[in-house]
């Protein structure tokens, strides 16, 4: 088994690996409780401006919990997180300008079924930031070709592919100019097939420049694009390392078999 020690190393998640040094979430000594059920245990995490951290783990581990902590669809009960040097705490004005600066893209993409792509994802510009209709339809189709379908904006959701339908939901997102991408799964309900054409414009955003946090259980994209990898399980950060680290040399037993599961 491994000491103490090298459990307390690589528990910690604070050690950013991006290409910038400045902090842009960050997440210290959070618990979070559903009633008397513990889902987050003291989680420490930093995550660096255009840094890429990918979170895996068993279901039930808090990783969703988590993410939705960052952008307050949860409340945390104790701890302090701060994005882009704001608190998330009380002040609903501190909630809200979160809200506007992180993009969420969900495992169920949650479209709006009665407007077409495009006014999916001109909706939140024009209503939460004012931005005139002729403006946010030009940013609009230039984000449906940033995720290569500029040709399904005048569509419904219903009659686009899963794989589609979540490109548009990370066009909605990115529609705001999020500073942060938190993604939960976004690959979990498609086909094999649509997998990779999600998993590429996730790819392009983080050759972007985009500070993201991505849940899945993608090892293929956690190689090629994670700066670093962070195992959940039980409420905690059971394990943080590169990819190489987990892929060549996975330190904690509990690591070990999830990964022996899903690889
Ligand atoms: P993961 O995303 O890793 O599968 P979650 O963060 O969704 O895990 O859940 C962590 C734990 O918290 C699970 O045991 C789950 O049942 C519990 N949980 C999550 N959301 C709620 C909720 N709204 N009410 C009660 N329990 C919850
Ligand atoms: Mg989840």
């Amino acid at each position: 088994a491994p000491s103490t020690q090298a459990h307390e190393v690589f528990a910690d998640a604070t050690q950013m690996m991006g290409k910038s040094a400045e902090v842009m979430i960050d997440v210290t000594g959070v618990d979070k409780f559903f009633g008397d059920f513990q889902a987050l245990k003291n989680i420490n995490m930093k995550v660096g401006k255009q840094e890429v951290v990918v979170v895996i783990g068993p279901s039930g581990s808090g990783k969703s919990t988590l993410i939705r902590c960052i952008n307050r669809l949860e409340k945390h009960d104790h701890g302090q997180i701060v994005v882009d040097g704001v608190e998330l705490g009380d002040d609903i004005r501190n909630i809200q300008e979160i809200r506007r600066e992180t993009g969420m893209v969900f495992q169920s993409f949650n479209l709006f079924p009665h407007l077409t792509v495009l006014d999916n994802i001109t909706l939140a510009p024009r209503q939460v930031r004012k931005i005139p209709k002729a403006e946010a339809e030009a940013t609009a189709m230039e984000l449906l070709e940033r995720v290569k379908i500029p040709d399904q904006a005048r569509k419904y959701p219903g009659q686009l592919s899963g794989g589609q339908q979540q490109r548009v939901a990370i066009a909605r997102s990115l529609a705001m100019r999020p500073k942060v991408m938190l993604f939960d799964e976004p690959t979990s309900a498609l086909d094999p097939e649509m997998i990779k054409e999600v998993l590429d414009t996730m790819k392009d955003l983080a050759e972007e420049g985009m500070t993201m946090i991505c849940v899945t259980h993608e090892m293929g994209f956690a190689r090629e694009v994670a700066d670093r990898v962070v195992f959940m399980a039980d409420g905690q950060v059971v394990e943080v390392g590169t990819p190489e680290h987990f892929f060549e040399n996975p330190q904690e037993e509990r690591t070990q078999l999830f990964l022996s599961q899903i690889l």
